[in-house]
């Protein structure tokens, strides 16, 4: 589907099940070329009125989906366009539950020890394989060690849960260094896998 605009950021009409085919297609490319995926919500666009590194952020995604029903209306009422949504939870889970044990993921943010419990759990729910684990509270200076851990991890999925902005404009900065196929911006759902 044809890519729209949205408060001058890209926003890709698709629904649920075509988002995890095409993030299915890009994690298993021999090739591993890098892939961004953010999931729109009001407050990203709020955030993005002064923060133009997000705006790069998500100009620069391979994929961005509607959140929730704050984008579709805002789509509805902007552009007369009905945009499905694809939330970042239920892609999440969506692609665990296609690839199951085929699928290496690494789990980046939240408090110390959350990412471990995720992991756990959703090793045990959907068998996963788990690439590695790190908490979401580390400085600037620090980046560019945990970029390196992820990119020795060789998962195929990143999910990264370091709050809104800070998690997109990692993903984007350090994407050719990670080389993870898919890396989904995932706010709260660490937390919520963690249980
Ligand atoms: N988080 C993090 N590092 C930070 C700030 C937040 O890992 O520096 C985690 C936080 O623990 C939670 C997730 O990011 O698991 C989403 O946080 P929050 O709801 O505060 O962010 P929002 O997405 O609302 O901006």
């Amino acid at each position: 589907p044809t890519r729209l605009s949205l408060f001058d950021l890209p926003l890709d009409p698709v629904t649920l099940d075509q988002a995890l085919g095409q993030l299915g297609t890009w994690m298993f490319q021999e090739a591993r070329a890098p892939h961004t995926v953010v999931t729109l919500n009001p407050e990203f666009i709020v955030q993005c009125q002064t923060q133009p590194d997000f705006v790069k952020a998500i100009q620069a995604a391979d994929l961005v989906t509607a959140d929730g029903v704050g984008i579709v209306w805002a789509a509805r009422q902007l552009l007369q366009q009905e945009v499905p949504r694809a939330p970042g939870f239920d892609l999440v889970t969506g692609l665990m539950q296609r690839h199951r044990g085929d699928l290496k993921v690494f789990f980046l943010g939240a408090k110390p020890g959350v990412a471990e419990l995720a992991a756990q759990n959703a090793a045990r729910d959907y068998g996963i394989g788990v690439a590695g684990t790190h908490h979401g509270y580390f400085d600037l200076p620090e980046d560019q060690r945990v970029a390196e851990l992820v990119a020795a991890s060789g998962a195929h999925l990143l999910l990264t849960a370091m709050g809104a902005r800070r998690q997109e404009t990692f993903n984007q900065y350090w994407r050719q260094v990670m080389g993870v196929p898919v890396m989904i911006g995932c706010g709260g759902v660490l937390d919520v896998l963690a249980g």
